[in-house]
């Protein structure tokens, strides 16, 4: 019995170490995060689709005297109903579904009395993401107290605990970044006298889509390409485009050199009708623009795709890297898969020096570089950047809960990774 129990052990001590070697051994210390990039079955088709409108309101309770609104820009809140005294439910509906899970919330509280009130956020065809910001006037926001705040995994619902009084709460799955912001910031950008805007169509419902244009040099060595913005909740990656744009346009003696001698092309903001109603991921069609750069069936993508080619056949020069900036759960740099046909692939060297910059720039910081989801034939626009411009063309994925300041150091220098490396590839 006792040789039994001790071979036991023993087979017990090894297969434990087998899994052991298993789980670990093979894994370097730097492991590719994956981020949420899933596409439920039939997302994925980019013709005009129903949607579900949003009902914009304010509702009130008469005896608790708590008022509700999603009556502005980004607002999202479908329904909202006591469950009892000091318990509310809050829900969203997705715009339509099939629909990659971006569960945007986003409304407004207020009571001339004050009272602490419990909320449900609850969801139709998504789950629970984002972790609540608040603000007191929609500019400056701070995240919620973790002491009031419960995840609730299996029913894919969260509770939260609010102080609510006559002053104005927002509520909001991110902090809110709107086509208005947008526009204010080009504004104040373009009173530089090297950055031009200009208008380069509408979107389908009519809001100005914006093309930024920067550069001190009437004969530029090359183009970089810049856009963003395609899925609406994705306001961690808009913060990253604007730093790395501020950047490019800053008063170092980098980016002045650098401006010099290249001509950058910003459109910030591709899908304002999808930002401005709340949406979780798509257009006001119901499409996801960033599966839509095969067949441009929607006018935001054709409007963005005519406007690029356009510049590359008017400047005649190449584009030398484009970068769509988005956001999901982890900061993660999905690249254009390297060309097995090619012995030197000078596109996917190029990338790489980049990312050897900004780790260079960033010890403490870990440069996720995701290889394996770029297919050059898929349907979003770094493989249309990558096919059409013959160069480096990138996703930027920042975390949703990224630390925004991380974000403003990262992208900043990830701008400043980029510059140095044109400038010392003309020198070459
Ligand atoms: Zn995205």
């Amino acid at each position: 019995m006792k040789i039994v129990n001790c071979i036991m052990k023993n087979l017990f001590l090894f297969v434990l170490s087998l899994l052991f070697i298993l789980f670990f051994g093979c894994s370097s210390s730097q492991k590719s995060i994956k981020g949420l990039s899933y596409d439920p079955p039939g997302s994925v088709i980019t013709t005009d689709k129903e949607i579900e409108q949003q009902h914009k309101r304010t509702i009130s309770f008469s005896l608790t005297k708590v008022f509700v609104s999603n009556e502005f820009d980004g607002g999202k809140l479908n329904d909202f109903y006591k469950i009892n005294d000091t318990l509310y439910a809050a829900e969203m509906y997705a715009e339509n579904a099939p629909i990659n899970n971006s569960a945007w919330f986003s409304f407004k509280l207020w009571s001339p009395i004050k009272q602490n009130i419990h909320l449900v956020l609850k969801y139709k065809d998504g789950s629970h993401r984002y972790i609540p910001k608040l603000s007191y006037d929609g500019t400056a926001w701070q995240i919620i107290d973790s002491s009031n705040y419960f995840v609730d995994t299996t029913n894919n619902t969260a509770t939260v605990k609010l102080h609510v009084g006559l002053d104005t709460i927002w509520f909001s799955a991110q902090e809110l970044f709107t086509s208005n912001m947008y526009y204010k910031w080009i504004d104040e950008l373009s009173k530089k006298q090297f950055v031009k805007k200009e208008k380069i169509g509408n979107s389908a419902l009519g809001k100005p889509l914006v093309k930024i244009e920067i550069s001190e040099t009437e004969n530029p060595k090359g183009l970089v390409y810049i856009i963003g913005r395609q899925h609406p909740p994705e306001v961690t990656g808009a913060f990253a485009l604007k730093h790395f744009v501020e950047a490019i346009a800053g008063d170092s003696k980098l980016a002045e050199e650098f401006r010099k001698k290249f001509k950058t092309i910003v459109i910030p903001l591709v899908n304002p009708d999808g930002v401005d109603m709340g949406h979780w991921r798509h257009n006001s069609n119901g499409v996801d623009l960033n599966r839509d750069w095969v067949n441009f069936n929607q006018r935001e993508t054709k409007i963005v795709k005519e406007s690029l080619l356009k510049i590359k056949e008017e400047d005649n020069v190449p584009v030398l890297f484009c970068i769509d900036f988005h956001s999901t759960q982890k900061d993660v740099f999905y690249v254009t898969s390297k060309d097995l046909t090619k012995e030197d692939d000078e596109i996917y060297n190029q990338t790489m020096i980049w990312f050897e910059k900004i780790r260079e720039k960033n010890p403490d910081y870990f440069v996720n570089i995701d290889t394996s989801l770029n297919n050059p034939n898929s349907s979003t626009s770094d493989s249309w950047m990558y096919n059409t411009f013959n160069c480096p063309a990138l996703t930027y994925e920042l975390g949703d809960e990224t630390e925004r300041e991380s974000i403003k150091q990262t992208s900043s220098s990830a701008a400043e990774a980029l510059m140095e490396l044109l400038l010392e590839k003309v020198k070459r």
